[in-house]
């Protein structure tokens, strides 16, 4: 299998036991998969973790299609936190200790203070 075969399969988030004899000889297309991996994992954390403030403004195009499109992948973010904010937390008494420590309610960090501290904790795995 060739590089570009491979890095097209890891863009698309294919697998098969071609590919995966590929990457335990490349290192090249492993560091792509390594990457990638952690891009996806931010990207679930930001679908999971992140809930976009009211300040959170996007200028869309003048398309009505793309108006659709853009509106659509935004209200997919706020639904996919507000899902995942209804499971039961892992850790109840993590987030209690929290509560308590900050009895002021402290400054609300932006969405790209959020969005920025999730990737660079994901790019530091
Ligand atoms: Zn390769």
């Amino acid at each position: 299998m060739h590089c570009e075969v491979a890095g097209r399969m890891l863009y698309a988030g294919a697998s098969n036991p071609e590919l995966e004899v590929h990457l335990s000889a490349c290192d090249e297309c492993r560091l792509l998969a390594v990457d990638l991996a952690g891009l996806g994992r931010a990207f679930d954390r930001a679908r999971a973790e992140w809930a976009p403030s009211p300040a959170f403004r996007v200028r869309l195009p003048a398309a009505p299609w793309r108006r659709l499109a853009i509106a659509a992948s935004l209200l997919f973010l706020p639904l996919a936190g507000l899902a995942a904010t209804s499971l039961p937390s892992p850790r109840p008494e993590a987030d209690l200790a929290v509560f308590l420590e900050h009895r002021q309610a402290p400054a609300l960090p932006s969405d790209r203070e959020i969005l920025a501290t999730l990737f660079l904790e994901e790019a530091r795995r």
